[in-house]
């Protein structure tokens, strides 16, 4: 039995709410949030905040791969999301991911939030929450706020407890 995360966790774990998109062909959410967590992984390995996060196209193939890289980058931009997101628009040549999924490992932040709705994203699932910064559910609500009228849906909680084990064994590391 899991026990219930004390509400000032930095990191929450909220149980995954229905309706259930779809995943990409070939996929499982989990399965495809397993890639994301390898990834998180790495960045962890590295000595950056262990953040990650895949793109699917519609036929199920991963197409960009990324992982939090702010230090190693000297790019306050170089958020796991913005660079599966410019990796998978270089692989696929086009600026819009029409039809594509993101899996994250943590709740976006305002920054992806607004990358994801730009780059034209479907929808997303993300692990954890994050309550300092999460801009999808968190503190505020960017992809229900759409742009221009488009919106990309969104689904919390998968393989979250993984996702915010992986943040706060870093930052209790950290904390020595
Ligand atoms: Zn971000």
């Amino acid at each position: 039995m899991d026990t219930p995360r004390p509400p000032e966790a930095r990191f929450p774990c909220l149980p995954v709410e229905g309706p259930v998109p779809s995943p990409p062909p070939g996929w499982t959410w989990e399965g495809l949030m397993a890639e994301a967590l390898a990834e998180a992984r790495r960045a962890g390995r590295a000595g950056e905040v262990p953040v990650g996060a895949v793109v699917a196209d519609p036929l199920g193939r991963i197409v960009g791969r990324g992982r939090n890289a702010p230090v190693a980058d000297g790019d306050p931009t170089a958020h796991a999301e913005v660079k599966a997101i410019r990796a998978a628009c270089a692989r696929l040549g086009n600026y819009r991911l029409d039809g594509c999924v993101l899996a994250v490992t943590l709740e976006p932040c305002t920054m992806c939030a607004g990358a994801i709705l730009h780059a034209r994203l479907a929808g997303i699932v993300y692990g954890c929450e994050d309550r300092l910064a999460g801009a999808v559910a968190s503190r505020a609500d960017v992809l229900d706020q759409g742009l221009a009228g488009r919106l990309a849906w969104h689904m919390g909680g998968v393989l979250a407890r993984d996702c915010a084990g992986l943040l706060e064994a870093f930052f209790a590391a950290r904390r020595g």
